[in-house]
């Protein structure tokens, strides 16, 4: 017979999957020796078998239950449902990783309208006896029964007035009587049916509620936002009471052994006396500092910090503790290694190391790399954020803290910013066209589109702070003003943006920088130790290099040459090569690009002091170059001596049903081998400049998109040699470089093997992949996602997290047939994925070389790749 539940003193802190979180450290503290109210953890495994079972516990399961139940009236020498002396029972929630949004705890069950009587005899204070039978009510009938919380408030409420009673403190047993009938009757009322009365239904049904918790719709966006797979499910903790509302020397806080903000060593917490549970957090009464307690109860304060401390040595790492006093007797009911924020968990992490408590390895492998975010990017100054005026909030579409004055196109952008003043762009969207503005910014506002719209997608590969989707900003782009929250906004007026939050400020707040120096210096060093997998970095500006270079990135990984072109000077000249219809014609319009495209490369090699780089040629489908404006149309029918009749028509006709797999990526070069012979010579003029100017060791790594076939990679391949040779010859340089491809279409992982053997290296395009591994569009799959999460039919966004099963397959695969054909093939991976934690480690696990990632999460991925070297150890 299979065992779904555990006695306290029956688990242990390793129990953690099948016991949670809290059910294995309540054992653990057990096992210490700590004054631990006695009870029982039904497993994680009772919970999926609940789901197995269609959402029934089995006969076995509550035979356990009661079984247990029964070893703990002995423990307690009380009987559950006695109506003279009842054992009473908390029901806590807890699932492997602690997560809010779960089920609240149920406080006082096996109370009712009989046992609350003999309880009040007993313990011969009533006063206390009906408080925790009307908070019993309470929770049960909002936990369980999902009755509105408001009903009971406000019956509480309208007595509390009533009786001239500020706190329910001051409330009297007489008036606590009269609030629990007024609680069982709305409860009537409401439900059709009277208060349960039995407490091994209370019990069931509380436990059944916990279960369900697992699957609310607040568990669901926690465990997406997190990795937590759904089929972990949760353990529910059954605990005899400990009352801390008996009086004024009861009582019950919560407290960490460190402070959580900011780090800082030393207890810092708080306590309510007289109080119960969720009391200390609801913020009804103010609770008292933890260190008041050493003046009010001393030797309570004595003993908790002992056990505190022994707790911190015990998990070597900062403790979230909460505890009860009951009539001056000190009882722990739980602790975990505490949440905090990063720069906390930054500091906590060094000082445990210079402390002896661990070592750098495990230092490392506890920092949670996604949140190293919030340390990269600039925040308000807390003073000067407290005076400011929030008007309207949004999606926090890109990370960051920005102020500065609003504008309302790309253009008055970049000359504001080329005054030297702090930008603000505001726009309905943005588009491909705006992308000069956008990096004028320091921080970006659009109306419309969601965390993966085009202004979001890009400012977070820029690292600059963007709220997208305001709704409900009424936006005149022609007058230069903008309406939010009964404010109206012109040119040139101030507004600060929170990116990490959504939030929308009036006025300039002042930021300060982010630090890289200091503790986080000090975990990146160690992070670098540790790991195998290098981290590139996806990058095509010479600042965004430099940016990234300073977060530690050890090259490019993906050098997107499309973006180059969307420059003012540079957007002309590539529409008119689209639009010419002879192979001179476009050469001719091509040539004028090479000095510019050249320039970046330079720029870029330079800032790259001999760090690698794969440039990737031309990807995007034509049509994204070519102008809608009218005023556009017309400047280039000028130019090109063509009427605006004609280039409209030519535009119209590079329209394509489904661009994503249209005339792009290879396929350019193919029918235009021009513009990779173009690249080319922009890529090795670029670097043999550089490497004879500078003397720095430069080997090119090109790269062609889109290949899904060997023979289209050697027909562009020759192309790119052919030139590269040329160029080499003109300038009489040796210089070494490699050319290899995307993998980003099934066919050419499938290919793999084929595939190599014309490839020097293979980098996998992780968004094309998963795009046409799915056969959904990420641009698209927004709109229908959500309704896959909520039917369980998928748990996470496949274009943050790598898919394992279905995509990470097709790269695995590939990987190892290149090696395969080719065992030095290079093998990295520059989707957006190579920023994703548990995707860095899935590339290592799969031996790639490198992952590749924005600037701004390069740290995040040596951290990452560290842990999954250390892990997997
Ligand atoms: P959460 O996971 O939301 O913190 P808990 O299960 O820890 O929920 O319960 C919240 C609070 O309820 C505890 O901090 C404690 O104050 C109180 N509580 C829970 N079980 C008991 C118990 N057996 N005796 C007294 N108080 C309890
Ligand atoms: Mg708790
Ligand atoms: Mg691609």
């Amino acid at each position: 017979m299979a065992k779904w539940v555990y006695l306290f003193k029956e688990g242990s802190a390793e129990m953690k999957n099948l016991l949670g979180g809290k059910g294995s450290n309540l054992a653990e503290m057990t096992n210490l020796g700590l004054p631990i109210p006695q009870g029982f953890t039904v497993t994680t495994e009772a919970c999926t078998d609940y789901y197995d079972q269609g959402e029934k516990i089995s006969d076995e399961i509550q035979g356990q239950i009661f079984d247990a139940l029964a070893e703990l009236e002995k423990i307690q020498g009380k009987k559950f449902g006695d109506t003279a002396d009842p054992l009473l029972v908390s029901v806590r929630s807890g699932a492997r990783a602690s997560m809010p949004g779960m089920m609240d705890t149920i406080l006082n069950l096996g109370l009712n309208d009989e046992a609350v009587e003999g309880f009040a005899n007993k313990t011969g204070n009533p006063r206390f006896a009906y408080d925790s039978y009307r908070r019993f009510i309470q929770m049960f009938s909002d936990v369980v029964m999902e009755m509105s919380k408001t009903f009971f408030e406000g019956i509480l409420d309208e007595i509390k007035e009533a009786k001239g009673a500020e706190f329910d403190t001051d409330l009297t047993a007489d008036d606590l009587k009269e609030v629990i009938g007024r609680f069982k009757s709305i409860y009537k009322d409401k439900m059709g049916a009277e208060f349960p009365q039995d407490p091994k239904v209370q019990l069931m049904e509380a436990v059944k509620a916990v279960f369900r918790s697992w699957d609310n719709p607040r568990a669901i966006v926690y465990r997406r936002m997190n990795d937590i797979p759904g089929d972990w499910g949760t353990a529910v903790n059954v605990q005899a009471m400990v009352f801390g509302n008996m009086g004024d020397t009861s009582g019950t806080g919560v407290a960490f052994t460190r402070n959580p903000s900011t780090g800082a060593n030393g207890i810092f917490g708080e306590y309510l006396i007289n109080a119960q549970g969720e009391d200390v957090v609801a913020g009804i009464r103010t609770p008292l500092p933890i260190t008041r307690m050493e003046e009010d109860l001393p030797d309570c304060y004595k003993q908790f910090m002992e056990i505190a401390h022994k707790l911190e040595d015990h998990y070597r790492d900062m403790q979230d503790m909460e505890f009860t006093i009951q009539e001056g007797t000190l009882y722990f009911l739980q602790t975990r290694s505490g949440k905090r924020t990063a720069p906390a968990a930054i500091k906590i992490a060094c000082d445990l190391v210079d402390e002896g408590k661990i070592t750098p390895q495990e230092a490392i492998t506890r920092l949670d790399a996604k949140s190293l975010d919030q340390l990269l990017h600039p925040t308000f100054k807390v003073e000067a954020l407290k005076a400011g005026e929030v008007i309207g909030s949004a999606l926090p579409a890109s990370p960051g803290a920005a102020a500065g004055k609003v504008y309302f196109t790309a253009d008055d952008a970049k000359n504001a910013g080329d005054r030297g003043e702090r930008v603000i762009l505001v726009r309905l969207e943005t588009s491909p066209e705006d992308i000069e503005g956008m990096h004028a910014a320091k921080g970006i506002l659009t109306v419309r589109g969601g965390m993966t719209s085009h202004a979001a997608v890009v400012a977070r590969g820029m690292g600059t702070a963007c709220v997208s989707g305001c709704g409900e900003i009424k936006i005149d782009e022609e007058a230069k003003v903008f309406e939010l929250g009964g404010h109206k906004i012109i040119e040139g007026d101030y507004i600060s943006l929170d990116g990490s939050t959504g939030k929308i400020y009036l006025g300039d707040i002042e930021t300060q920088e982010a630090s890289v120096g200091g503790d986080f210096g000090r975990i990146m060093g160690w992070a670098d130790e540790f790991r195998t997998l290098k981290v590139r970095t996806n990058a095509d500006t010479p600042a965004d290099t430099a940016n990234a270079v300073k977060l530690g990135a050890e090259g490019i990984g993906l050098c997107r040459t499309e973006h180059m072109f969307f420059d003012e000077e540079r957007i002309p000249k590539i529409r008119k090569m689209i639009l010419s219809d002879t192979q001179e014609a476009r050469e001719e319009a091509l040539n004028e690009l090479i000095p510019f495209q050249k320039a970046d490369f330079k720029g870029m090699y330079e800032v790259l002091e001999g760090r690698p780089m794969t440039i990737r040629f031309l990807d995007p489908p034509l049509h994204e170059f070519i102008p809608t404006k009218d005023e556009d149309i017309e400047a280039l029918a000028k130019d090109m001596g063509l009427t605006v009749a004609q280039v409209k028509a030519t535009c119209d006709s590079l329209h394509e049903f489904n661009p994503m797999m249209g005339h792009r990526g290879c396929r350019l070069a193919v029918t235009y081998p021009e513009i990779a012979k173009m690249q080319t010579r922009a890529v090795m003029e670029a670097a043999i400049e550089v490497k004879n100017e500078k003397g720095f060791d430069i080997v090119p790594e090109i790269m062609i998109p889109l290949v899904g076939e060997k023979k289209e990679l050697k027909f562009v391949k020759d192309v790119v040699v052919e030139v590269a040779e040329a160029v080499k010859k003109e300038k009489g340089s040796d210089i070494q470089y490699t050319v290899g491809t995307m993998i980003e279409i099934p066919r050419a992982a499938l290919l793999a093997d084929e595939i190599a053997e014309e490839a020097d290296f293979f980098s996998f395009g992780t968004n094309d992949l998963t795009q046409m591994t799915f056969g959904f569009s990420r641009d698209d799959a927004g709109k229908f996602l959500d309704a896959y999460y909520k039917s369980k039919i998928y748990e996470s966004d496949p274009f943050a997290r790598l898919d394992q099963n279905g995509v990470g397959q097709l790269v695995e695969m590939a990987a190892k047939k290149g090696r395969q054909a080719k065992s030095n093939l290079k093998l990295g991976i520059c989707g957006e994925h190579g920023g994703d934690p548990s995707s860095v480690e899935f590339c290592h696990k799969i031996g790639l070389d490198y992952v590749s990632c924005s600037p701004f999460r390069v740290p995040i991925a040596r951290l990452a790749a560290a842990q999954a070297n250390l892990n997997s150890k």
